[in-house]
């Protein structure tokens, strides 16, 4: 097992494009830790580099305190998974499970053994004479994995590696990797652009936007108070409200509402200054009488989630969404009020978007 370090981080593309701009970043020993963020922010360029499949600009890798910034791929004893699973078709699974290990010089009956072992730990056991193409997307996603686990590497390193499959499936292949990371506790890097893949299994993740790192934390810190409203944007199922306030005294002013401002904000805010009211659709309440102050507005769209519906209302100029329990669905035309719970909403910083509290 290892922890990865990454320091001054830099890797440049020709032609200029700063792909991963003096990047800092320390993942523990045994962390599941997801890299999350918007096309193009670099994610699978930090991946490659942190497994020698590119050459860095400037800066430095530490995998288990010893300096592989130099190595290649093949010295660092990482286990990549790709999004497309990157079999070689004409090997039996079997082979392409031993493959590695045939790399590493290992004598035949032994990765054999390894490799049938890895196998039927992924329930692969009465697939190992077949090749990739006749194997379904969930299996092959499983040889792909158990050719990364049989070598018994010091870390992993995922690319999107269900995002290929069906929405059951994946679900499925979610609880599995988390299930396969606590069992053989192999630090796990993870890059996805599914916040919600990142949500359920990463002890860490972090969000990364234009090649550096614009939030670190636990799922639940990220998710409960993003530090700016671009991650703000950027996380939950249903996007966070952001709506443009103005501070008067002690309460915010949206269109004609005016709403307390939260006690841990407050002492932060000048009279005058504009900013972002943010709260989650899961954290406000619609009601038919309107309380004092409320934002009050017409319901435009009803969205049915399943269990329970997003309600689009229209408040002049201004969006509001807010998530209804089943059975709750306002008629769309109706007038309604939000309710937020002070406890949820944040608030940030017009000039900068920074989280002020
Ligand atoms: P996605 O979620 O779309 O896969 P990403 O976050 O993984 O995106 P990268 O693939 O790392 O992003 O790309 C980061 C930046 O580097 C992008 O601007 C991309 O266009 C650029 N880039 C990637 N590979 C190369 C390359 N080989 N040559 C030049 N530019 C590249």
């Amino acid at each position: 097992m290892a922890d990865v370090v990454l320091h001054q981080l830099v890797k440049e593309y020709p032609g200029g494009v700063r792909a991963v701009d003096e990047l800092d970043l320390a993942i523990a020993d045994g962390e599941f830790f997801a890299l999350l963020g918007p096309s193009g922010c670099g994610k699978t360029t930090l991946l490659r580099s942190i497994a020698g499949l590119e050459t860095v600009t400037s800066g430095r890798i530490e995998l288990g305190g010893r300096d592989v910034t130099r190595l290649a791929p093949g010295e660092r004893d990482i286990a990549m998974v790709f999004q497309d699973y990157a079999l070689f078709p004409h090997m039996s699974v079997r082979d392409n499970i031993a493959y590695p290990l045939r790399i590493r010089k290992m004598a035949r009956g032994e990765r054999h053994r390894r490799a049938e072992e890895t196998a039927r730990g992924l329930s692969l056991g009465g697939l190992l004479d077949r090749r990739p193409g006749q194997l379904s997307g969930g299996q092959q996603q499983r040889a792909a994995l158990a050719r990364a686990v049989a070598c018994h590497p010091r870390l992993f390193l995922f690319d999107e590696p269900l995002s290929n499959l069906d929405a059951r499936l994946r679900l499925e292949a979610r609880t599995f990797l988390k299930r396969l990371q606590r069992d053989l506790g192999v630090t796990t890097v993870f890059v996805t652009h599914d916040q919600a893949e990142a949500l359920a299994l990463s002890d860490r993740m972090a969000v990364m936007d234009a090649g550096r790192i614009r939030q670190i934390g636990t799922p639940t810190e990220v998710f409960q108070r993003p530090a700016s409203t671009f991650v703000a944007g950027f996380i939950g199922s249903t996007p966070m409200n952001l709506l443009d306030a103005v501070v008067d005294r002690d309460t915010l002013r949206i269109a004609d509402a005016v709403l307390p401002v939260p006690d841990t904000a407050r002492p932060h805010l000048r009279h005058g200054e504009k900013v972002v009211y943010a709260a989650r659709p899961e954290y406000l309440t619609l009601t038919a009488e309107p309380p004092p102050g409320a934002l009050g507005g017409v319901v435009a769209i009803v969205e049915n989630l399943g269990v329970g519906a997003l309600v689009t209302l229209e408040v002049g100029e201004v969006t509001v969404q807010a998530t209804v329990p089943e059975g709750q669905e306002p008629p769309v035309g109706a007038c309604r009020w939000v309710v937020a719970d002070p406890a949820r909403v944040l608030v940030y910083r017009a000039a900068d978007g920074e989280l002020v509290g």
